[in-house]
């Protein structure tokens, strides 16, 4: 038997978990969580108030009942992949689990949940609550010594049996765990062993830095550098490829291109960290080429290294600089995940933001909406096509005191370039470009732009150009990376933009219909060829609906053909009014009426369809109520060409009335009779 112990104070709680970097949790005996010190943001998200969601029940709402039955300290990793170590302590005589931990020991566990937030079952948290406070330790070490420490701090109340394990044994166990995850939390606290106010700076340094984003933990992780050690130029690189490139200088470079080519597997880099030294490149005696390269590590991967150019003269320095780059690594880390969650959710929001846009100018829409997510005050969005000679047009500005539409030569400067290179170009100061100087006119107020093409098929491209960012800022390759989450979302918008133009050509082709003012079918047959074309190209859900009124013979028979035309005139103003912007009614022929909802699954589809039914069918009419019928089909491998999805809609609507009307059945619903009695039909 063990020995039992008594609870010690909050007070021991907080101070040993702030001390090691670990969340200490409690949690009595019916699974609820009376108290928590540093807790994991992630425990707190999914468990609000302490009330333990089913899965953490079945991990931490556990662990009680576990280390009874062990009689010893147990450890789990938990189903949001934190390590814990948990032991049964007693609280007024009450037993209770002390949870210590809670922290991610291996990388590949904080990245599948950074997964989880950015595509799984965590989207639908908040990623600023969820990653407010993520709990990084380099080794499953630095758990033990928590739970160490925190077992003597509790003061033994029976049979003081000697303890059997030895947590030094257990930690022998798993040291492979994280040793080579990620830099040990414990080399923050002891890095710069310089003593007094320099570890206090460290200290306060390394603590601030999860407060920040990446660009400005980079930024002030260069500037620490540079003023603590008086070293300059500093550069801040990021893995292309086989090389390093350059992604933030401090001090003068002279505009000097920096790349170094290092592959991953380069032995430099492993001894580099092996040794907590920099990786030395360059001419030896020639200083001005010299560059000392600090790799920081995550897990065994280096994917980013702070570089000092010139000279170091003294190892110590040498050394402090690896072994703090070593210790930030993790945090950079989590602040790049972060980034990586709000970016997601940025395309989220720029999604939901250009799908509630209304289609009259989706061109300024779309432009108007990457502006604001990326605070440029100024915007422009010019297309270029091949087959056109290369002709360029400026689709939508923001910020502009004139048309730039109606400029001759606007794009003709930046986004030629842009599109012929096919590469972004992002500038801090314009005027090192030697670009010829723009109208005083259209003067930018910050020397700041960047230019980003943006390829829609083989024939045509679109360039996204972004100045005057707000707060006077430079724009940096993390706009660049805003700009690829969201390239995806831009690439259908872009082409949807360019559909509307040409539905509106269409418009004036007299491709409408007298009696609704809907499109006609004319239109609807050759939109609908190129919509499945398009949904099969990007891979996105599209829906037909055919919709047919219900004994629209008898109405006509009873009140007259005008009062017929009317009736049909006011359904196709109810499907217009149901409908959202990008969807296209038209008028099929008769009193059948043919909808398109691009970019919408089978089961949106489906809520639309029977918006439609309720809304005429609750809809006031001259002489008597008035119903429809609806087939819907969702485009599918099966069903993917634009007659097969027309044939599809029209069986649904088939059965739809056999069923009795005033009904939306779909297509995949079909039982084999149904689709056998509308194939003898057409025959
Ligand atoms: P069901 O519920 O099976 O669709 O019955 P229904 O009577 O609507 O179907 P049916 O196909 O037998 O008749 C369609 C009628 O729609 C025939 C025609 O009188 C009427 N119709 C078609 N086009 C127009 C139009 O432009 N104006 C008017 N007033 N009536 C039309
Ligand atoms: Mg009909
Ligand atoms: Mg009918």
């Amino acid at each position: 038997m063990r020995a039992k112990r008594h609870i010690p104070g909050k007070a021991v709680f907080d101070r040993l978990a702030a001390e090691n970097g670990v969340a200490i949790a409690v949690v009595d005996r019916s699974g609820v969580e009376t108290s928590s010190s540093n807790n994991n943001s992630i425990c707190e998200t999914l468990n609000p108030d302490g009330l333990l969601s089913p899965s953490c029940s079945a991990d931490c709402g556990k662990a009680l009942e576990r280390s009874v039955e062990a009689g010893t300290t147990i450890q789990f990793t938990c189903h949001a992949g934190l390590e814990c170590r948990a032991a049964e302590m007693n609280n007024d005589s009450h037993p209770v689990a002390v949870i210590i931990g809670r922290t991610f020991v291996r990388s590949e566990n904080y990245r599948r949940a950074t997964e989880r937030a950015v595509n799984g079952d965590w989207k639908r948290y908040s990623p600023a609550d969820l990653f407010a406070n993520v709990l990084l330790t380099g080794s499953s070490g630095v758990l033990d010594t928590a739970a160490e420490q925190f077992m003597n701090e509790a003061p033994i109340i029976a049979d003081p049996e000697p303890v059997k394990e030895s947590p030094r044994q257990q930690r022998q166990a798993d040291t492979n765990v994280g040793s080579q995850a990620l830099a040990p939390a414990s080399r923050a606290s002891s890095l710069p062993s310089v003593g007094g106010s320099a570890a206090n700076a460290w200290r306060s340094f390394f603590d601030s830095l999860l407060q920040q984003d990446h660009a400005s933990a980079r930024d002030s992780i260069m500037r620490f550098v540079a003023e603590r050690y008086c070293l300059s130029p500093v550069v801040w690189l990021e893995r292309r490829g086989d090389s390093f490139v350059k992604t933030a200088v401090l001090g003068d470079v002279r505009a000097r291109k920096i790349s170094v080519s290092l592959k991953r597997d380069d032995p430099r880099l492993r001894s580099a960290l092996e040794s907590d030294m920099p990786v030395e490149l360059g001419e030896a005696r020639s200083e001005a080429r010299r560059m000392f390269l600090f790799p920081i590590p995550v897990g065994d991967d280096v994917n980013s290294a702070l570089a000092v150019l010139g000279s170091i003269a003294d190892d110590r320095v040498k050394h402090h600089l690896a072994r703090m780059c070593a210790a930030i690594a993790p945090r950079l880390e989590i602040l790049r995940l972060r980034g990586k969650v709000e970016r997601t959710s940025v395309a989220r929001r720029f999604t939901e933001s250009i799908g509630r846009a209304g289609s009259d100018d989706l061109w300024q829409d779309l432009i108007a909406a990457v502006a604001n997510i990326l605070g440029a005050e100024r915007a422009s969005l010019i297309t270029g096509s091949d087959d056109e000679g290369r002709e360029l047009a400026v689709r939508a500005a923001v910020g502009s005191t004139f048309d730039l539409r109606t400029e001759p030569h606007a794009g003709s400067r930046v986004a030629r370039l842009v599109l012929e290179r096919k590469k972004p170009i992002i500038v801090d100061d314009v005027r090192s470009t030697g670009l010829a100087p723009v109208d005083t006119e259209r003067r930018y107020r910050t020397p700041s732009f960047m230019s980003v093409p943006i390829p829609i098929d083989g024939r045509r491209s679109a360039v996204l150009s972004f100045t005057d960012k707000a707060g006077d800022g430079k724009f940096d390759v993390d706009d660049l990376e805003v700009i690829r989450t969201i390239t995806p979302q831009l690439v259908m918008a872009i082409d949807r933009a360019f559909l509307n133009d040409r539905a509106r050509q269409f418009e004036q082709m007299s491709v409408t219909d007298a009696v609704t003012g809907l499109l006609n079918r004319r239109y609807i047959e050759e939109r609908l060829s190129e919509e499945v074309k398009r949904s099969v190209r990007h891979g996105y859900p599209m829906c037909l609906i055919m919709l047919d009124v219900d004994n629209f013979k008898s109405y006509n028979d009873s009140f007259g053909h005008t009062a017929g035309d009317i009736a049909l005139k006011r359904v196709a103003d109810i499907v217009r009014g149901t409908l959202r912007g990008a969807d296209v009614a038209t008028r099929w022929g008769g009193e059948e009426f043919c909808v398109l909802l691009p970019q919408t699954t089978g089961e949106e589809g489906s809520a639309i369809a029977e918006r439609l039914r309720r809304n005429v069918a609750s809809a006031e009419f001259p002489h008597r109520s008035v119903t429809v019928s609806l087939g819907l089909a969702a485009c599918s491998s099966e069903l993917c060409s634009h007659l097969d999805m027309v044939d599809a809609a029209d069986a649904a609507l088939y059965a739809a009335k056999a069923r009795g009307r005033d009904r939306v059945v779909e297509f995949s619903a079909l039982t084999q009779e149904e689709l056998g009695r509308y194939r003898d039909r057409k025959k």
